[in-house]
């Protein structure tokens, strides 16, 4: 059977053309996914064991001056009530994260202006020599010049989270009114040549995405070859013009994570947020399928419903706490294990 030969050879080689994996995605039968899904695992415990490392997520600021039509955030939804956190409450953030045990945080907003080179530099020099254990500080800022990346980085940032959100040019613009493809691409190999590990990645399931477009994502992944990669559903938000839109779906979602270990087999790959969203195990699921991260949100539970970058996102309610165990429990139902280390990339790792 030619859909079994391809995904031996997915697993064997960790490579598939564009047409092979165009050929994959639109005759996929549910066996074939149990299959790939079972390789997927198998590839990843081959390069982190059952290990699963967890980031605490800090969401600082939900203001943002791009405006991306699938995001809940985007600077023309009027309808959002916007939110600043200040350095101090972000250091709060921290220490009740690195109580539970966190030690990586990863600082996300929309991209805002007021957290300026200074603010950052000297937010992130307070966290890195705020503990007694070694802590890593992934950002996930978006687009600023290439010297402020550098000053971050030099003033102890280790991580960078970017996802290209798509690899088709056309969609990319068609989405991005206030953004250029070729721009997002540049920032990414900006930061990896400065020395982040890097995080890029795409959603599944946006208006108009074709198997192309999502073999073009995974091809283009292979090349850049990042540290991390987020891979999440598309969640139409009603407050934006893709908010009649269908959305990405689950299996969709399942089936890029797994392809996505294949293809580049030591990343590191969160279950996300967004897959939990869109079904009770949707992350749990994702572990089963190759991912081997999972960011539990420590955002104060004040500001927490603000940062809706699609409707009905989970853990809205809860507390770090909360997340902290029941994240550990879900882990642990699936038979895999917490890792509270910094939990670096294989390819970090070997580089040395
Ligand atoms: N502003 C930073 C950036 O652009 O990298 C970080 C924050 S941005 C809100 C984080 C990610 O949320 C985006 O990369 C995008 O993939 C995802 N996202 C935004 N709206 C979404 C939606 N409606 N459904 C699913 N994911 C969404």
């Amino acid at each position: 059977n030619k859909k079994q030969d391809l995904l031996e050879k997915a697993y064997q080689m960790n490579d598939l053309t564009k047409e092979e994996i165009i050929a994959l995605l639109e005759s996929i039968t549910p066996e074939d996914r149990e299959n790939l899904f079972s390789k997927a695992l198998k590839t990843k415990e081959k390069y982190y064991g059952d290990k699963v490392y967890l980031r605490g997520l800090i969401e600082f600021s939900n203001i943002c001056r791009q405006d991306c039509l699938y995001c809940g955030i985007r600077a023309s939804n009027t309808k959002v009530e916007r939110y600043r956190l200040t350095p101090q409450d972000i250091l709060a953030c921290c220490d009740q994260g690195y109580e539970l045990g966190y030690r990586t945080f990863v600082l996300q907003s929309g991209e805002d202006l007021w957290y300026t080179e200074e603010i950052l530099t000297d937010l992130i020099r307070q966290i890195k020599n705020r503990y007694d254990q070694e802590i890593a500080v992934t950002l996930s800022i978006g687009q600023r010049d290439a010297e402020i990346y550098r000053s971050l980085f030099a003033s102890g940032a280790d991580r960078f989270l970017m996802r290209h959100e798509t690899a088709s040019e056309a969609l990319y613009e068609r989405l991005h009114p206030t953004m250029r493809f070729e721009e997002r691409r540049a920032c990414l190999d900006t930061l990896k040549e400065i020395g982040y590990q890097v995080g890029a990645g795409f959603m599944v399931g946006l208006p108009g995405q074709t198997s192309a477009d999502l073999a073009e994502d995974l091809l283009y992944l292979k090349k850049l070859h990042p540290d991390m990669i987020g891979i999440g559903p598309f969640i139409p938000h009603s407050e934006t013009p893709l908010g009649t839109e269908k959305g990405g779906t689950v299996e969709d979602t399942l089936v890029m994570v797994a392809l996505a270990r294949l293809l580049i087999p030591d990343s590191l790959i969160p279950a996300t947020t967004a897959l939990g969203t869109l079904h009770p195990l949707g992350r749990e699921m994702a572990l089963q399928a190759g991912a081997n991260v999972v960011m539990p949100i420590i955002t104060p539970t004040s500001v927490r419903k603000k940062y809706a970058l699609y409707e009905n996102k989970i853990c809205g309610d809860d507390h770090p706490e909360d997340c902290r165990y029941c994240i550990e429990r879900r882990i642990q139902a699936v038979g895999q294990k917490v890792d509270l280390g910094r939990g670096d990339s294989w390819k970090f790792i070997a580089k040395g």
